[in-house]
């Protein structure tokens, strides 16, 4: 399966063919609706779990059958710069983006959320390095289960634009690709659409701490 795919299908499962009540996929437990989320590593499949199983592969050594626990650490980096010049490399149509380390392919993977989903973007190493991987949050990330989601503040033409970055569990990427496909309407996503993305954000810029506390 390739690793689109495997986002889709993560994708359409909240809205789509989430049942009424979840249930831990590892024991059948049910769960509340926030709990924990393992990564599958190999087919890059998100998987509900309980409390208990999700403590069960917190640790990275503990997964055998390759499953790792996905952390609930938000970091944010207030020296993070990308220059024009390297946003535009990168050849993301929308506003924002995320960046995965997906250790079985072993690289790095630029995705973007639009209608249809998870987008995934060609990305080059040297694109990388030289851009939003130079930066401290970057060498925090850890393989298939955080990501670095950078988002490229264009509103208000007069301003400068600038680009923040948030390292982030996996799930919430998801979360925003649901909130994407959603509420975009049209070519430019709608005011509705930028609302909820615009909260989003905000949401998780309360829930993060500066790297440099943080280790
Ligand atoms: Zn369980
Ligand atoms: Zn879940």
């Amino acid at each position: 399966m390739s690793s689109l795919s495997a986002l889709r299908r993560f994708l359409v499962e909240p809205a789509d063919q989430a049942p009424a009540q979840e249930v831990c996929e590892m024991c059948a437990t049910p769960v509340p609706p926030q709990h924990p989320h393992l990564v599958q590593v190999a087919e890059r499949r998100m998987i509900c779990a309980c409390g208990p199983c999700g403590f069960l592969f917190s640790n990275p050594g503990a997964g055998g059958g390759g499953y790792r626990r996905v952390p609930d650490r938000y970091l944010t980096d207030s020296d993070f710069e990308l220059t024009d010049a390297q946003w535009d490399q990168l050849q993301i149509p929308v506003g924002m983006a995320f960046f995965l380390d997906n250790s079985t392919q072993g690289k790095i993977i630029a995705c973007y959320p639009s209608p249809a989903g998870a987008t995934e973007s060609e990305l080059g190493l040297e694109t990388w390095t030289a851009g939003v991987g130079s930066g401290r949050l970057a060498s925090e990330l850890q393989p298939d289960v955080e990501a670095l989601l950078v988002r490229r503040d264009s509103h208000g033409a007069t301003e400068p634009r600038t680009a923040e970055c948030l390292l982030v569990p996996v799930d919430a990427c998801y979360r925003l690709v649901g909130l994407v496909r959603l509420h975009w309407r049209g070519f430019d996503g709608g005011a509705d659409a930028w609302r909820e993305i615009d909260n989003f954000f905000d949401a998780l810029r309360e829930l993060a701490v500066p790297v440099r506390a943080a280790t």
